[in-house]
């Protein structure tokens, strides 16, 4: 095992300096020399592996996670901040508030009268979904009290949302404050309902499912902002039983508050600033664990190639970020993204991105910028074909087996793909299933999720494929460093002059056949 793995680094770092030296060597105003290769060649897994224990050790200090809100992604962007301006980069750490939220402990629901009743628990996971479950972003509390009903609708009307329950102030109108209130779903928003019902007076809120076919379960409904007092889901039984009249006692333990995160975002001192060649990673774990692989992979191998490039000079900026929130809905990305100024967007000519890079049961996934696998969304701005083909490129050159991964929304290429910047990047699958077809391309195991620790405490770093680590470690200095020297850009000005986007991949692809015979002794 290890010494494949040790081949697999070799062959990748030989092909980074291949990929860099060579294609950029014509053009260039200050080319990369042997030197810098071999800096990024010897160096750049070693210091992966080196940031990835780190982060290991902050979480296992800060209760297993590094989850955005928390002192473990305190302490892992104080890290790579750190390393970062110690590398000359000029570090800007951006911070931008978000609403927390985390269940600590199950919650609690039973009718204490007419007659004692307990209800079945959903527990914090979201597993085993019972009679009622606690809304995200729902408030703390242990009440006892009386339910009030809030203009039901019962039996329910024909069609869904004929229930228009809290919907407005008005139908508060007779609400006794300190009761509980029962709603019912429909029209507008759960965090409608449960704003009305707080502002009315209610100690807690239970919203139950409205009551058509395909409406009765419980609803595991999100507020997306916090609420003070309790507000529970329930089922349509439930609600259909509580509404005749019933005293209920309600506990929830959650924390539900805004929180001050952070991105890291560094700049090269070199290159032209009109020119940005952009790199992230999300940094932030979930709260359920370390991240190692989600996403200590891509932040790692970011981090160990920025420092590697750092005393480079190049032709371009290079700029690198390593967001937070991501796992709340990419809120970082958006952040920044939204915060550029016009003028300040369209200095970014690219960006690349990497989430999850050395998956356990790995697949080498391309985002498909051209839309070639015809699936999911659209292709990416022009540009993203171009990126997913030096990917593609590189790969190749080491006889490595590929495949594309669709631009689905689910990481931090989002909002650059939003506002019209070329965007690519690599990822190694997630909690999907690695196809029959993969596991002839990558080894492992058909049938099994890409990370069977995706999102839990078990993502670890035992949960790293070094083979796969190494292997995108060496694509991402690639693509860094071609980009960094690139004259001209992938995007709209670079359809404009085929010509040159053409002699680069040419010369790419001719050092890899002049390579092969190396690999291959
Ligand atoms: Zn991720």
């Amino acid at each position: 095992m290890r010494t494949v793995m040790r081949g697999g680094v070799y062959r990748a770092l030989t092909v980074v300096a291949a990929l860099t030296l060579a294609p950029v060597a014509a053009h260039a105003d200050a080319a990369p020399g042997p030197a810098e290769g071999r800096l990024i060649g010897f160096g750049a897994l070693t210091a992966v592996k080196e940031h990835l224990r780190a982060l290991q050790a902050v979480a296992d200090i800060y209760h297993g996670t590094r989850a955005a809100g928390t002192r473990g992604h305190d302490a892992s962007r104080d890290y790579v901040a750190a390393k970062l301006r110690a590398a000359g980069y000029q570090v800007t750490v951006q911070p931008f508030d978000f609403p927390f939220y985390q269940e600590r402990s199950t919650a609690l629901m039973e009718r204490v009268a007419p007659a004692h009743k307990v209800y079945t628990p959903t527990p914090p996971d979201g597993s085993g979904l019972g009679d009622f479950a606690t809304m995200s972003y729902s408030g703390r509390g242990d009440v006892i009290a009386a339910l009030q009903n809030v203009d039901l609708v019962l039996p329910p009307g024909p069609t869904p949302s004929t229930s228009t329950s809290g919907c407005e102030a008005a139908d508060f109108a007779g609400f006794t404050p300190g009761k509980i209130a029962l709603l019912q779903r429909g029209t507008c928003t759960f965090l409608v309902k449960a704003r009305n019902a707080q502002a009315a007076g209610a100690v807690a809120a239970i919203i139950f499912n409205e009551g058509q076919p395909g409406r009765t379960a419980t609803p595991q409904g999100n507020l997306g902002e916090p609420v003070s007092i309790p507000v529970v889901g329930a089922s349509f039984a439930v609600g259909q039983e509580l509404a005749t009249g019933a005293t209920v006692h309600l506990k929830t333990d959650t924390i539900s508050e805004v929180r001050t995160t952070s991105n890291v975002i560094a700049d090269s001192p070199w290159g032209d600033p009109n020119k940005v060649v952009m790199s992230g990673a999300h940094l932030d774990s979930v709260l359920e664990g370390p991240g190692i692989n989600d996403n200590g992979s891509g932040s790692a191998a970011l981090l160990a190639v920025a420092e590697a490039l750092g005393k480079i000079p190049t032709r371009n900026r290079l700029r690198f970020a390593w967001w937070s929130a991501e796992e709340l809905g990419l809120l970082g990305s958006k952040f920044y993204v939204e915060h550029l100024t016009p003028a300040r967007r369209s200095r970014i000519k690219l960006y690349l991105n990497y989430d999850m890079i050395a998956s356990p049961n790995y697949a080498l996934k391309i985002y498909d910028g051209d839309d070639s696998d015809a699936t999911g969304e659209p292709a990416g701005p022009p540009g993203s074909a171009e990126i997913e083909k030096l990917f593609e490129s590189y790969y190749d050159l080491l006889h490595q087996g590929h495949n594309g991964t669709d631009f689905d929304g689910r990481s931090d290429y989002g909002p650059f793909i939003a506002a019209g910047i070329a965007s690519g990047g690599l990822f190694t699958g997630g909690e999907g299933i690695k196809t029959a077809q993969e596991a002839a391309l990558f080894g492992g195991t058909a049938g099994q999720p890409y990370d069977a620790c995706y999102h839990k405490a078990c993502d670890t770093t035992t949960n790293i494929n070094d083979r796969a680590l190494a292997l995108n470690t060496g694509a991402i200095a690639a693509a860094a460093l071609v980009y960094a020297f690139k004259p001209v850009l992938p995007g709209p000005a670079a359809a404009a002059e085929p010509a040159a986007e053409t002699a680069a991949i040419t010369a790419i692809a001719d050092t890899g056949a002049e390579l092969r015979g190396r690999i291959k002794r």
